[in-house]
């Protein structure tokens, strides 16, 4: 009682870095949400009053596991998988699954976190949920790869289900990863097309839901230029990664005018001053699993750097970091702007630290925050949920028509938040407000569970 929001925030914050300690990327990600939050628990004191963010901050559910497979030299090798259910108030939780040795149980909640309010940005019905593993598929065999994800599903089906929790990709994790695991569940449970999304097209897969999240990225971006009277058109863009984001995201940057001029993977960067060839790329990556520094062989003309980091000292007019979190610090932020950089929209999940945010808003440059730039690629996965419901497939026209809409309705929603809690045109702001206001209300009406 007499707390003043921005006391009550602090609380709430404290509570979490006791509960979760040393998990520096969760703690990041609700320091963002919390601080946006403050104008709305002023405003409407009922936020304040129902316990609201205490039971947002903590996980319905945290599921963790052993994943134990056999290596192709007969070796037992043994991962830890995760699936944290963090809030279900507006849909059955929904978020993808990241196979890579950095995942820890800091990692998976950060994104779980996150993606509670991405997904109610997307006007779709669906909680939010992550999930994954420690396992690393870099050089593994196509045998392993089966092998280690038998044996995830072979937990992780207990607490699924397409009434329950939804996974999907992430990073690491694509549509033969997605194969594997349906087929696993399928074994166990039956054939349940609505339990996994970013399917294979012929057994209940969507159409777009593979450049989904690219190609949301740039349509999201595209608003906030257009404000400006700006556009992709005759634009330098980077963009960092070459994974399944990436890659789409260069390809309707392209298709509206830009010239891409550099990508990377985890090792290092390509520069093309003529503009990256997305064939080359989308051979190396998607067909043979390559890396990024063989591009430069088959185009001499392009400079390949080790590291990842000086990927954002080329000078452009837009940047779209689409690799991982926290690849852009305060310092990169700020030649980024020294370059003259113009937007910024995050594909990738947290890819600017919380000191870069501060450098390009203080810049005035247009900063379209990962929750909603990036949210395309769970909104087709709700498409194909639904898809999967009435047992039809919708053409490639409509689903992109409809993530077109659903990104133009989250930069929408994003503004008018931001406008009406006295943070205009901020869209980190905006778009955490919007996120939490849907699923807040939720929330009040279910009462206190
Ligand atoms: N992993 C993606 C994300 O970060 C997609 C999740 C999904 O389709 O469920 O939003």
């Amino acid at each position: 009682a007499g707390q003043t929001a921005k006391q009550y925030v602090q609380s709430v914050y404290d509570t979490v870095i006791r509960r979760n300690p040393h998990e520096s990327e969760f703690h990041q990600a609700v320091k963002e949400i919390l601080d946006s939050l403050i104008p709305v628990f002023e405003k409407h004191s009922k936020y304040m009053n129902h316990g609201i963010l205490e039971r947002i901050v903590e996980p319905e559910r945290a599921i963790t596991f052993r994943v134990p497979w056999v290596d192709d030299s007969g070796k037992v090798q043994v991962n830890r998988g995760y699936r944290v259910q963090f809030n279900s108030a507006i849909g059955p939780y929904k978020g993808g699954l990241r196979f890579h040795p950095s995942v820890n149980a800091s990692i998976i909640k950060f994104l779980g976190f996150e993606q509670i309010f991405k997904n109610s940005l997307t006007g779709q019905p669906i909680g939010g949920g992550k999930g994954g593993s420690d396992f690393d598929p870099k050089g593994k065999s196509d045998n392993e790869i089966m092998r280690f994800t038998q044996s995830f599903m072979t937990e992780l089906y207990k607490y699924i289900g397409p009434d329950i929790d939804v996974p999907a990709g992430d990073i690491g994790v694509g549509a033969r990863e997605i194969g594997y695991m349906f087929g696993q569940y399928k074994r166990i449970r039956g054939h349940e097309a609505g339990v996994l999304t970013g399917k294979g097209l012929g057994y209940g897969g969507s159409l777009t839901r593979t450049e989904a999240t690219g190609y949301g990225c740039v349509y999201f971006v595209n608003e906030m230029l257009k404000f400006k009277g700006l556009s992709f058109e005759d634009s330098t863009v980077i963009v960092s990664g070459s994974g399944n984001v990436s890659i789409y995201a260069i390809e309707k940057a392209q298709q509206l005018g830009a010239k891409v001029v550099a990508c990377s993977d985890s090792n290092g960067y390509v520069y093309d001053p003529d503009g990256i060839n997305l064939k080359t790329v989308k051979r190396l990556k998607e067909v043979e699993r390559n890396r990024i520094s063989e591009y430069v062989k088959e185009h001499p003309h392009a400079v390949y750097s080790e590291g990842c980091e000086d990927i954002w000292s080329i000078k452009c007019d837009i940047a779209l970091p689409c690799a991982t979190q926290n690849e852009i610090n305060e310092e990169a932020a700020k030649t980024l702007v020294a370059n003259g950089v113009k937007a910024i929209g995050e594909g990738a999940n947290m890819p600017s630290t919380l000191e870069a945010i501060e450098v390009f808003l203080n810049n005035h440059v247009l900063f379209g925050p990962a929750k909603a730039a990036n949210a395309g690629g769970v909104a087709v996965s709700a498409l194909e949920m639904s898809q999967n419901s009435m047992r039809l497939s919708w053409s490639f026209e409509e689903v992109d028509a409809k993530l077109h809409q659903i990104m133009k309705n989250i930069y929408e929603s994003s503004v008018m938040a931001a406008e009406e809690y006295g943070h205009p045109g901020n869209l980190v702001v905006g778009a955490n407000i919007a996120g939490f206001l849907r699923v807040a209300n939720a929330m009040l009406s279910q009462g206190i569970v």
